[in-house]
């Protein structure tokens, strides 16, 4: 199993702090069933930068604590990009890491309250440059909680939703699951990752996630889930049923 999203680099963020945390991480996500995980520290969060080369030195030293350790797991190379005006000046710099190594997948975070006004501008300059923005956990930000419709502009554009485990499993509450599990069932995403922290609280749930999605939704969506999943580490097109619309209330037909 791979997992896309995952703050297990020590010390750089609000993630693992030391190399200990990673490699307990590590551990759990092993006992998950995970294979390689996509290490995605906050960048331009506003509290935290981890700009490529830094990300790539700390991926390459755990790696290396990871194989000492003997852990059959394998790190890869990402970042998890807040949005901002300079995203498309910072990927000209070379700044930034994709899911893939032909640069055509990219995490985006929206800030927790909002989906800013330039998203759509900024949306639309990088398809333009053959890129796909990927939303990442769009059940946890706070207007397309309120109504996943507005997720549909952006996946008409040719733009793709990372659903995040625990939310779906509950850690976050009754309401984000329930938004969740929306998203899942009507393909507004179409993948799921971790988001792990650490080992507690917001640990990986990849497999109680994929067991929930399973048992709701059918096999063949995990199945589709996980193709999706290793596309974007392979940088191939991706394929996936269309997103369904939101299902009409009848009312007062008695
Ligand atoms: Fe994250």
């Amino acid at each position: 199993m791979i997992d896309l999203h995952c703050h297990i680099l020590p010390g750089v963020d609000d993630g693992a702090d030391t190399i200990e945390d990673s490699l307990a991480m590590a551990k759990k996500a092993i006992s998950q069933g995970i294979t390689h995980i996509l290490c995605t520290p906050h960048h331009n969060n506003g509290r935290y930068e981890n700009v490529k080369e830094s990300v790539i030195h700390s991926v390459s030293l755990l790696q290396t604590e990871i194989d000492k350790h003997n852990l059959d797991l394998t790190l890869l190379e990402g970042q998890e990009v807040r949005i901002t005006g300079d995203l498309i000046t910072e990927i000209n710099q070379d700044r930034i890491l994709f899911t893939d190594l032909d640069d055509t997948y990219i995490l985006i975070e929206f800030p927790t309250m909002d989906v800013p006004a330039y998203t759509e501008q900024i949306f639309f300059e990088l398809r333009a440059m053959g890129k796909v923005p990927v939303i990442v956990h769009p059940e946890r930000n706070a207007k397309l909680r309120e109504n996943p419709d507005l997720l549909i502009p952006f996946l008409e554009m040719g733009c793709l939703g990372q659903l995040t485990a625990p939310s779906i499993v509950g850690v976050f509450g009754k309401s984000i699951q329930k938004t969740a599990k929306e998203m899942v069932a009507r393909n507004l995403v179409q993948m799921v990752a971790s988001d792990a922290h650490g080992i507690k609280k917001r640990t990986f749930y990849m497999k109680e996630a994929y067991e929930i999605i399973g048992k709701e939704n059918g096999k063949e969506k995990i199945t589709l889930m996980k193709q999706v999943t290793r596309d974007l580490v392979n940088g191939e097109t991706v394929t996936y049923p269309a997103y369904e619309k939101k299902r009409k209330r009848k009312f007062g037909l008695f």
